[in-house]
């Protein structure tokens, strides 16, 4: 299999530089269903067809990443203009997530999740290019060892579409010296594992996972599984979301092959919820591998109970979990998407108990320096005296609980 993996980088480097570069494809897929276009597609992709938008190597290979193309089919302010000369963390979109921003204002949540605005330049107090710390506790390049018993491997540093709050704004779309995405790397971080028996849960992140070809993902998934003492294999992705067309028979085929795996997917806002990322999700379900959601709190995108209840609500329809709400880590050119600490607690005591339990995820704060996830808890819990705990429910409402038994 290592050979196998080499021979393939032959023909494409594994980090095949700025990610605005196409990494390397190959299978063609065919698309099932009529041949009905969207009005964006006939606009801006003329002769291409429904098998072509339903391909993810064909959404790969048209997606945005310059300003010209993108002012083609979006009236660009004069601010996201002279954003996108300044950026340092690329600009790609797919085409299908585009589609969803076209039409409509510069306030749309999720074009500000992706366009560049000039805020993302300027640096804020506490900010950081690296807020967790992740470099320091990464024993070997590209893999951190923060928790006891698991690690957090990152395998590329390429993403099908760049969310502009990046918390790992240093390693995506750029490529240095500290991350190079290659087989010798890999081979380290996969020895290092199989070196530390205390490690049964191993995350793969970036960039995202899921934009390797599948042979790569294979090969990975293979050499992980081999260690005797990893229970369990995770992967975090926002693909669903932005590039639902990569959620493949062939790939779904892969992964089954490695149970128990788990996927964590990167969703902002309840309109990131299509029938093509439901149907995405729904396949993954269907494959037998638990969807959990990690959503970051965004200011003016949905720091708004309604909009994240039904978020969430959707997530549950569409067999998601949610599972984490992040509190935004202060990655440099942060400080426009976060809100306050109360903030994020308000909503958290606006959701829980109004809606189902399955509904109500962890909120945390990532600890800038590498303390790991802490969970924030409204405070329900009032005090005690020697007879009874008092409470307070979600409706505000006093209650006790004897303490004898
Ligand atoms: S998908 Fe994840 S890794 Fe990629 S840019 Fe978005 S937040 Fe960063």
């Amino acid at each position: 299999m290592k050979e196998e993996l080499r021979s393939l980088e032959d023909e494409v480097p594994l980090g095949s530089g700025r990610s605005n570069s196409v990494p390397f494809y190959s299978v063609p897929l065919v698309s099932e269903g009529e041949e009905v276009l969207s009005d964006f597609q006939k606009k801006f992709f003329p002769g291409s067809t429904k098998a072509d938008w339903d391909s993810w190597l064909w959404q790969i290979k048209n997606s945005i990443t310059d300003a010209g193309t993108l002012s083609k089919m979006f009236d660009l302010t004069e601010d996201e203009l002279a954003a996108m000369k300044e950026i340092s963390l690329p600009f790609r979109i797919t085409p299908y997530y585009a589609s969803l921003l076209y039409g409509r204002d510069p306030e749309y949540p999720l074009r500000k999740t992706m366009i560049p605005r000039t805020s993302e330049l300027i640096r804020s107090f506490g900010e950081a290019a690296d807020p967790l710390s992740e470099e320091s506790m990464s024993p070997v390049p590209n893999l951190v060892h923060r928790y006891p018993d698991r690690v957090l491997f990152l395998a590329t540093e390429f993403c099908s579409s760049y969310c502009r709050y990046c918390t790992r704004h240093r390693v995506v779309g750029n490529k240095n010296e500290l991350h190079r995405f290659n087989s010798k790397c890999w081979d380290e971080s996969i020895d290092y594992i199989a070196r530390h028996t205390e490690v049964r849960d191993v995350l793969i992140s970036g960039g995202d996972p899921l934009t390797m070809p599948d042979a790569k993902i294979d090969y990975l998934l293979s050499r992980i599984r081999a260690i005797p003492h990893v229970e369990i294999i995770r992967l975090g992705t926002k693909v669903p979301a932005v590039l639902p067309q990569r959620i493949t028979p062939k790939l779904l085929r892969i992964l089954k092959k490695y149970h128990p795996l788990m996927i964590s997917i990167h969703f902002t806002h309840p309109d990131e919820l299509t029938p093509e990322s439901s149907a995405a999700c729904s396949r993954l379900a269907d494959a037998g591998i638990p969807l959990g959601s990690q959503t970051v709190l965004l200011k003016g995108v949905n720091n708004d109970a309604k909009v994240m209840t039904e978020l969430f609500h959707k997530l549950l329809m569409a067999r998601v979990r949610p599972y984490y709400l992040y509190q935004c880590d202060p990655v440099i050119g942060s400080a426009h998407f976060r809100t306050s600490v109360d903030e994020g607690l308000d909503m958290i005591r606006q959701i829980r108990g109004f809606t189902s339990g399955y509904a109500v995820p962890h909120y945390v704060i990532d600890a800038p320096g590498g303390g790991g996830k802490i969970p924030l808890i409204p405070k329900y819990f009032q005090g005690e005296d020697d007879d009874y705990v008092y409470l307070k429910n979600f409706e505000g409402k006093d209650y006790k609980y004897p303490k004898h038994s």
